[in-house]
């Protein structure tokens, strides 16, 4: 196969990262090309947008990077770069303003990614950039030209530089499907397997409950978790019934820690809080008062406020003779145990954990063992709750990516000229 060379910077992924890395190495200078698998660019960042975009989120900086976790030491220079004022700032330079939510959350004025990514690729198109859709890549061959397959057939391009922006292994039909991960593996690049993140968890359910109440929403609990260390976590929030389990908000701001202790342990356990608003002491106290005539279902309604889903819980995850006693219900309606036996596949998660070691890269995102090429975005190894922290972070490693692209550019322009030796 003939290579041709179409520019010194192939970007490969067009979501959020690779754009970004894009347009930081256009500006410098570099001639920039886009390659993406699908029809169209930024396809996630568009369904990130359908629930109301979150680009990112108003607490304070030190807050904001402790989201991130084991990761934070690795992350905290990035987002140095490119901070959430940053980036409400240069999205206001693409027309977008963006406001703060009651949650503290950061979202453009219109809620959706399209008016966004529309003058983005825009102003990317204007600068020079230039795109090549329906091109996945698909490695590299012998003598180092990065491969693609095309509907024309399979082509090789021939860069100085490459910043890989794959995205992570979730929602595999809009395009980040994790296939890069055997091709980097090949190279002796370190990957930590893609693992669900921000995801559902499966219950099992009986059929009963099933068909009764998936789809319903369990509003206002308070989730508690104990991991085996010990170290506890409430969250207070709502969650959705599915028909294999559970999944949402509140959720998928514990689900690395629920997901951790089903791979160490094949199950967790969490206590739901059914009425965050009443202490035990009074709950038995009212459940206690005569019940006549009334229903269970009537008393526990008038006497504990909890009815519809929340009674259907009671009754799905509770032995029959707990309900005769007061003390039992009103413990049970305090720390319900529900035990969660599996996560949710990949595909169907939010984000992905895993992704390219930290250690395997350069303070310029390059991978130390593959010289010119850059890796950032979700395909690195990091992960973080919904908030507005992934899109932050990918924003912010897909700037790094395109600035350390552009230094290694540079270092390669100064070496033409004789000025300089060979990096590395
Ligand atoms: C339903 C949903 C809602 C979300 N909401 C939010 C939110 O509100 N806030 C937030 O912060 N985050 C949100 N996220 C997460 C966020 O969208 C992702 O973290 C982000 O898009 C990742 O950006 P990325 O550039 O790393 O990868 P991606 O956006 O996944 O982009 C990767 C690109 O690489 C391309 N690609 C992959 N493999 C190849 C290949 N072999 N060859 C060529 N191209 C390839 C893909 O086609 C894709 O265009 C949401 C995600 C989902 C699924």
């Amino acid at each position: 196969m003939q290579a041709d060379r179409r520019g010194a910077l192939a970007v490969i992924g067009g979501g959020p990262a690779g754009l970004m890395a894009a347009e930081v190495a256009s500006a410098a200078g570099a001639s920039v090309d886009v390659y993406d698998a699908m029809p169209s660019a930024g396809r996630k960042f568009l369904m990130a947008g359908k629930g109301g975009l979150n680009l990112t989120h108003s607490e304070p900086l030190q807050d904001f990077l402790a989201r991130y976790g084991a990761r934070q030491a690795w992350l905290t220079p990035l987002i140095w770069g490119f901070a959430p004022d940053a980036l409400r700032a240069w999205a206001r330079g693409l027309g977008v303003e963006t406001f703060v939510g009651s949650s503290g959350r950061v979202f453009p004025a219109q809620m959706k990614a399209a008016p966004l990514l529309r003058a983005w690729l825009h102003r990317l198109r204007a600068a020079g950039v230039r795109f090549h859709m329906r091109h996945r890549w698909c490695g590299w061959q012998e003598d180092g030209a990065l491969c693609f397959a095309t509907p024309q057939g399979e082509r090789a391009v021939r860069t100085d530089a490459a910043v890989l922006a794959l995205g992570g292994g979730s929602w595999a039909r809009l395009g980040s499907d994790g296939a890069w991960v055997p091709l980097l593996a090949a190279r002796g690049v370190r990957v930590a397997p893609l693992r669900p993140a921000n995801c559902g968890f499966d219950v099992a359910w009986s059929a009963h409950f099933r068909e009764r109440y998936a789809g319903r929403p369990v509003k206002t609990v308070v989730l508690a978790h104990r991991a085996s260390d010990g170290a506890e976590s409430h969250q207070q929030g709502e969650f959705l019934v599915t028909a294999s389990g559970v999944e949402g908000g509140v959720i998928y701001t514990l689900s690395a820690r629920l997901r951790d202790e089903i791979e160490a342990t094949g199950s967790a356990l969490l206590q739901l809080d059914l009425a965050p608003d009443r202490d035990r002491a009074r709950l038995i106290e009212s459940l206690s008062q005569a019940r006549g005539a009334n229903s269970m279902a009537n008393h526990l309604r008038r006497r504990a406020g909890i009815d519809g889903v929340k009674a259907g819980l009671l009754r799905e995850l509770l032995p029959p003779l707990d309900f005769a006693d007061p003390v039992c219900l009103a413990t049970a309606i305090k720390a319900l145990p529900l035990r969660l036996v599996a996560p949710r596949p990949l595909d169907e998660a939010i984000s992905s954990a895993g992704g390219v070691a930290f250690e395997a890269l350069d303070e310029h995102l390059m991978i130390r063992d593959l010289p010119g090429v850059f890796c950032a975005g979700e395909m690195l190894d990091w992960e973080a709750p919904t908030g507005g922290y992934l899109l932050t972070a990918c924003f912010a490693s897909g700037r790094a990516a395109g600035a350390g692209a552009v230094h290694w550019l540079q270092q390669l322009a100064r070496v033409a000229s004789g000025a300089t030796r060979p990096p590395r």
